[in-house]
């Protein structure tokens, strides 16, 4: 009868919060000593209280709670530590029924670990909902406790990690769905906890009911929509990891844009000679402006000079270090900066290009960088003659270094580089690739040339880099050289 009273006053609550424009009470589905509120769908390797804590541990277990009712319109908050290796997601609306094979409603990832892509599942991270939008970047580590929030009103889903906001998703009226992932929708629900691998604790967690707002119902372009779902659902990472803050481009509209179209998005500051990014210090005060954002955080090493203005402590501050050979000096000593037309010199096209081809050699064996950006692009003269003079032995030597020094090969998205042979002869040799769009203006596109090269190449997501580990940088493995000869 008791048990009875209080559900009815729940409904009532619920009933009454769905005709007004209050958010519901908070109601915790965790009461912090055990897990009465819940029903076990599978045990897997166990949930279990521990110092007031929900620890999730192991794979495939799966527990379900309908303690608030079946929402749809709700805001979530949970206290959540991960540790090296787990993998856990929170559901909702989310019903008994659900299965790994077959998920109903939506689970937002919860894990902190430095992976490959190779790893799929496993690289992504905290926040994502999955196979559906997935973020790549560390937010938070491992062993820290951190704030997670999730928001559904209506057909917009939201996830905050400490206040920071990671997933803006917005479903679209009929949403591409796999058949197995079918039931992957918004709708009502109830909540679950899933685990997949390692321990996951979890605790304050709690829910409130948000009014109903039809007035407020988003749309997005379906099209867009299918395609950024479909690669979250083969694991394929979306990311451009060459986007600069030119054209008037904050960091902020940058990271609306990119939690809009699904594209994470790595920025990164010009750093070198006679660049904003300079020395030492000014890359700590650039750091403080990105610390704690949504995006990872690259560094474009400019010119030759770079070795030498920076410690290798300082720029393994950042997740990754790209180059490019536009800038060199040439073999009559004249500084050549390549897309600037009036600092280029083509005394003879067969020699300019043998010339570029050693100074690509020389700098990507010296310089301790992950990827090699605008590759093989040429001066604006000799564009229309790429195909010719990236003769099949350049080509090949070109591959060679970056295969004997483990650097990434960008697809640029603006210069359309490389053309799509040099990409299939890459991949046949076993390179790994980047996305980037290295944007002059504010506006980025959305990695069109990329895309179509994903179809053209038969590239897969273990093709795909992602950041590598603190220990395993370039410039902490290899450091930085005196001076790049040749
Ligand atoms: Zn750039």
């Amino acid at each position: 009868m008791k048990l009875f009273t209080s559900f009815s006053l729940v409904s009532l609550i619920l009933l009454f919060n769905s005709c007004t424009n209050e958010p519901g009470p908070w109601e915790d589905l965790f009461n912090g000593q055990n897990l009465n509120n819940w029903t076990t769908v599978r045990q897997g390797d166990g949930f279990r209280v521990e110092e007031g804590s929900l620890v999730c541990s192991g794979n495939s277990g799966f527990i379900f709670s309908e303690l608030a009712g079946k929402t749809a319109n709700f805001e979530l908050t949970a206290e959540i530590k991960t540790t090296p290796g787990s993998m856990a997601a929170l559901l909702f609306h989310t019903s008994e029924k659900h299965s790994e094979g077959a998920p109903v409603g939506y689970q937002v990832v919860l894990g902190n670990t430095p992976s490959k892509a190779t790893e799929k599942m496993a690289a992504v991270k905290t926040g994502s909902l999955l196979g559906i939008r997935h973020n790549y970047y560390p937010m938070v580590n491992n062993g820290e406790w951190f704030t997670l929030m999730v928001r559904v009103v209506e057909n917009h889903v939201e996830t905050m990690i400490n206040g920071v906001k990671v997933t803006d998703y917005i479903q679209p009226e009929n949403p591409w769905r796999s058949p197995a992932n079918g039931k992957r929708m918004l709708s009502v629900g109830g909540f679950g906890l899933e685990t997949y691998s390692g321990e996951t604790m979890v605790k304050s967690l709690r829910v409130r009911s948000l009014p109903a707002d039809k007035t407020m119902k988003l749309t997005t372009e379906a099209d867009w929509d299918a395609k950024v779902t479909q690669m979250a659902e083969q694991f394929f990472p979306l990311i451009d990891f060459h986007v600069h803050l030119k054209g008037g481009l904050t960091i902020d509209q940058a990271i609306e844009n990119s939690q809009k179209l699904g594209i994470n998005y790595g920025i990164a500051p010009n750093c070198g000679l006679k660049f904003p990014v300079t020395d030492d210090a000014s890359l700590a005060a650039y750091m403080d402006t990105v610390r704690g954002k949504p995006i990872f955080r690259g560094m474009q090493a400019e010119g030759r000079e770079w070795i030498t203005l920076f410690s290798p402590d300082a720029v393994a501050k950042f997740d990754y270090v790209f180059t490019d050979a536009l800038t060199f000096t040439d073999y009559k000593g004249r500084r050549t900066r390549m897309w600037m037309p009036q600092e280029v010199w083509v005394d003879e096209k067969q020699q300019f290009m043998d010339q570029l081809v050693g100074k690509i050699e020389s700098i990507l064996s010296q310089e301790p960088v992950n990827i090699y950006v605008n590759p093989t692009l040429l001066p604006a003269s000799l564009m229309p003659e790429y195909d010719q003079l990236w003769t099949p032995e350049r080509v090949a030597r070109v591959i060679k270094v970056l295969k004997d020094n483990n650097i990434v090969l960008e697809i640029n998205a603006r210069y359309k580089v490389p053309h799509v042979q040099i990409i299939k002869e890459a991949k046949k040799a076993g390179l790994t690739f980047s996305f980037g769009t290295n944007n002059a203006a504010a506006d980025l596109g959305r990695l069109e040339y990329c895309l179509q090269m994903i179809e053209e190449c038969n590239l897969v997501p273990e093709d795909m880099f992602l950041p590598p580990l603190q220990e395993d940088k370039p410039v902490l493995v290899k450091g930085l050289p005196a001076k790049i000869t040749g």
